[in-house]
């Protein structure tokens, strides 16, 4: 079968939200560069179907960072790691609440508050609501999403009672290779806990991360897992390499293998809100614009323990894709209407690309090797929000 007939039939399957058909979803991810935009095109019809041009925006706020006693591989809090980022215990509801605060001023529709830890405890849970309350007060209309790792029965009802929406706890790596990212929990524990927060009355966010070193098989194995949780959002992630961490020299991804990746999961997904979260910026770098048209939901700004693009840069390119905001009451600010020239890293503060004698991408020549950026300004630090 051809690309373009796989790439047919996918489109009519997602239209009709039936799950892809496997040989044409491996298709797609061992489809060649040049045939990049026909994948892309693709996804676009059906991102449009749903979604038309708009797209949601979310903003993290990391109650607690760092100091987990997990040992999942490719994160910068687990127990043993060395990377350099902030490490500090529960904020206060007013200082979450004042960078939700920031975001929804410049367009955040969900404010997603996570935790660093293996699972909440009811002290948690409390302090956690306090935070709740205080946003819902300042924000009525925004919508709170909480990660705080695996949930026990009737924590997810607490949770709704405080007025939590939504509760990620994402599968990220294909169920056959998860005891090679993570030996502390399980892939069982991770289905778990997606169906805990469901059951509860939680809307149900789960998804991925890539750049792990997974298979096109293990790729598909994992949509086709994530589809039968039935989430109602699915962040999409490529591996942020964190200096300090197992995985912190990896570098497998182009900024075409993340396009394919994401086409796909908007075929598992069509109708469902597919988030292009972290490492949007390390690894599709100029080609980030081209994702807008396949995932409708991003991340403003700084994620959990690494940076982001300046906001500002986040809204101009939305502005520049004539792509428009869930929920947005018009206007907001003349940088979303206009280029924003690039902030240039504050002295002492690296690119975000670290130029690698052996070449970024996979060793593509002449491409810088992605490394993580500790964050330094927001929750945790004296500093504002990158909003
Ligand atoms: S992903 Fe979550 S559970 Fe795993 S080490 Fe990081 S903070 Fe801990």
């Amino acid at each position: 079968m051809g690309l373009d007939t796989s790439l047919d039939g996918l489109v009519t399957a997602a239209l009709e939200r039936r799950e892809p058909e496997r040989d044409a979803a491996l298709a797609v991810l061992a489809s060649h560069d040049a045939d990049l935009l026909d994948v892309v095109a693709a996804a676009a019809r059906v991102r449009h179907r749903f979604f038309a041009n708009r797209v949601k925006l979310n903003f993290l706020v990391n109650l607690k960072s760092g100091l987990c006693p997990e040992d999942c591989s490719y994160c910068s809090q687990r127990r043993g790691s060395t990377a350099g980022v902030l490490r500090y215990n529960w904020i206060d509801p007013d200082e979450a609440a004042a960078a939700a605060s920031a975001a929804v001023a410049a367009g955040a529709a969900r404010v997603c508050l996570v935790a660093s830890g293996r699972g909440p405890s009811e002290r948690d849970l409390v302090r956690v609501a306090a935070t709740v309350g205080e946003i819902t007060r300042r924000h009525p209309g925004v919508e709170i999403c909480v990660s705080l790792g695996l949930l026990a029965e009737g924590q997810a009802d607490q949770l709704r009672e405080a007025g939590v929406f939504a509760y990620n706890h994402n599968l990220n790596t294909a169920a056959s290779r998860y005891s090679e990212i993570c030996t502390t929990h399980g892939f069982t524990d991770r289905q778990a806990t997606v169906a805990t927060a469901a059951r509860g009355g939680l809307s149900p966010c789960s998804g991925a991360i890539f750049g792990m070193g997974e298979s096109d098989v293990e790729i598909v194995e994992l949509a086709s897992a994530l589809r039968d949780l039935g989430p109602e959002s699915v962040p999409v992630n490529f591996l942020m390499p964190f200096e300090g961490t197992p995985m912190g020299d990896r570098d497998e991804l182009s900024p075409q293998r993340c396009l394919r990746i994401l086409s796909l999961y908007r075929f598992y997904f069509p109708d469902v809100e597919l988030r292009l979260a972290g490492g949007r910026e390390l690894h599709l770098r100029s080609l980030q614009p081209l994702a807008l048209h396949v995932a409708n939901s991003i991340f403003l700004g700084d994620y959990l323990t690494s940076e982001g693009q300046p906001g500002a840069e986040d809204l101009a390119m939305l502005a520049d894709g004539g792509f428009v905001l869930e929920g947005d009451p018009g206007p907001r600010s003349p940088a979303a209407s206009s280029a924003v020239p690039s902030s240039p890293a504050p002295a002492g503060r690296p690119d975000r690309l670290t130029p690698s004698a052996a070449g970024g991408a996979g060793g593509a020549p002449g491409v810088a090797r992605p490394v993580a950026i500790p964050r330094r300004r927001g929750p945790g630090t004296p500093e504002p929000p990158n909003t």
